[in-house]
């Protein structure tokens, strides 16, 4: 922009360029005088015309300065807000967070789940082959390769497999259902998922299978085994009951520090068989209802490994005289063969088992770092600081699964070839893998400590 003392030098120059060009052109011209009025009429025009573009400057430089300090205070009063947005987001966020930790269980809240969230098909989408049928009644079958809409066919096919559809009078229709409304109500946790609960009925399916377990079992055993499985993680939420009690969770609160968890997860599965769309027993009649309750309570209490050494022990005592006609006894071999389906991973083949660890391990990790953030206490298991995968896996294979493995295997000793050996391989895998861990820990160690003698020297 112009400054006033350059204007005003601009306007002598030109002032002074309008009388001498005159001088040289028009001085023989006829009326002189008249030309010199209408020149200098001339030259006030355009001195009229810089002054008044002057000052147009000057109101529009003062307009623009106005606007500009608007627009600034504008700007200041918007940054403000998204500030205050920003800060309101933030405190959603921490509000949504503070509700999910404290508050682990929004199945009662969420009904929505309950209701089948859509009619099946009457048509058959998913048609299992020969190979996958057969597949299915090993522990060798790769739980890895399937969808949830596969891993539901599958699911389906082995209540019908099994005899229960027909035995039972199922409707058929309900069953797909049911399973529907089942797998809505797992969580996606790392581990606790939807495809655990596949995993531990498959494994239910095949010891069935393996251990000819309908040959001794009534249909009933075998219809609560199967049901047990399918319900027997329901809704987790992805921390462990050593959290739910330390926490003071709801659940914790609801069923008084006794097993939490495996409480709601069947509390859960009988809300929803509490369905008509979704109850496969509907045609069952009350007393018949009242013994599958039972039963599927009792297997799915069993689950919590804080129970393991009792209910082992109940077992050993029994099992060098198993009798299949005293109801205690049935009921405790079905207690362990739930128990073993539900940490069965690593009798399944490496590739299958070791993803599983990882899941494990993440959903430990989740669990430990909310435990150090609200300041309870961490299971050195659970804790990323102090856990590997070997350690993590030889204690529990050695001293839980082997063990477990080997009491029912004298009940059924073909279990040996395709459950306990792969457990037994396993654990020499991952006593391997410690040593060498080990080998390397202790190289890191001697270089450090070579670095911190190499250091002092100096
Ligand atoms: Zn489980």
């Amino acid at each position: 922009m112009l400054s006033a003392s350059t204007f005003i030098v601009f306007i002598v120059i030109n002032l002074r360029l309008c009388w001498i060009r005159p001088v040289y052109t028009c001085v023989c011209g006829p009326s002189y005088s008249a030309y010199k009025e209408e020149l200098f009429q001339n030259v006030l025009t355009q001195v009229a015309e810089q002054f008044s573009r002057a000052f147009k400057i000057n109101e529009l430089k003062t307009e623009v300065t106005n606007r500009l300090a608007m627009l600034e205070k504008r700007v200041e009063l918007e940054g403000m807000k998204v500030v205050e947005i920003e800060k309101c987001r933030n405190d959603i966020k921490n509000l949504r967070e503070e509700m999910a930790s404290r508050n682990n269980s929004n199945f009662l809240e969420d009904n929505k789940k309950l209701t089948p969230r859509r009619d099946v098909p009457s048509y058959p989408k998913y048609m299992l082959s020969a190979q996958t049928v057969d597949a299915l009644k090993k522990p060798a079958f790769d739980v890895w390769l399937w969808e949830a809409n596969e891993m539901l066919s599958c699911l389906e096919h082995m209540y019908h497999d099994l005899g229960l559809v027909k035995d039972f009078n199922i409707n058929p229709i309900t069953l797909k259902r049911w399973l529907l409304c089942i797998h809505d109500n797992y969580k996606n946790n790392p581990f606790h998922n939807f495809r655990h609960c596949f995993c531990v009925t498959q494994m239910m399916y095949s010891m069935i299978c393996l251990c000819s377990l309908q040959e001794k079992f009534t249909q009933v055993d075998i219809l609560i085994l199967m049901t047990a499985a399918v319900c027997h993680d329901l809704d987790h939420p992805g921390f462990n009951n050593t959290y739910q009690i330390n926490a003071r969770t709801e659940l914790a609160v609801r069923y008084n520090d006794i097993s939490p968890l495996e409480n709601h997860h069947c509390a859960v599965a009988f809300q929803i068989f509490s369905q008509p769309d979704c109850n496969i027993f509907s045609n069952f009649d009350p007393e018949a209802f009242k013994q599958i309750r039972q039963g599927t309570i009792t297997l799915i209490l069993a689950t919590d490994m804080a129970r393991h050494g009792e209910i082992l022990d109940s077992f050993k005592q029994k099992v060098d005289n198993f009798d299949y006609t005293d109801e205690e006894h049935v009921t405790c071999l079905k207690m362990v063969l739930i128990k073993c389906c539900d940490i069965s991973n690593e009798v399944r083949p490496m590739e299958v088992a070791e993803p599983w660890v990882d899941c494990l391990l993440e959903e430990y990790f989740m669990q430990s770092d909310r435990e150090k953030a609200e300041g309870l206490p961490v299971a050195p298991f659970m804790d990323r600081e102090k856990v590997t995968k070997p350690t993590a896996q030889i204690g529990f294979i050695k001293f839980v699964l082997i063990p477990m493995f080997e009491t029912v295997m004298k009940l059924f000793p073909q279990i040996e070839e395709a459950m306990v050996q792969p457990l037994r391989e396993s654990r020499d895998r991952y006593e391997e893998l410690k040593q060498i861990d080990d080998a390397m820990n202790e190289v890191q160690k001697k270089k450090s400590e070579n670095l911190t003698m190499g250091g002092k020297k100096k």
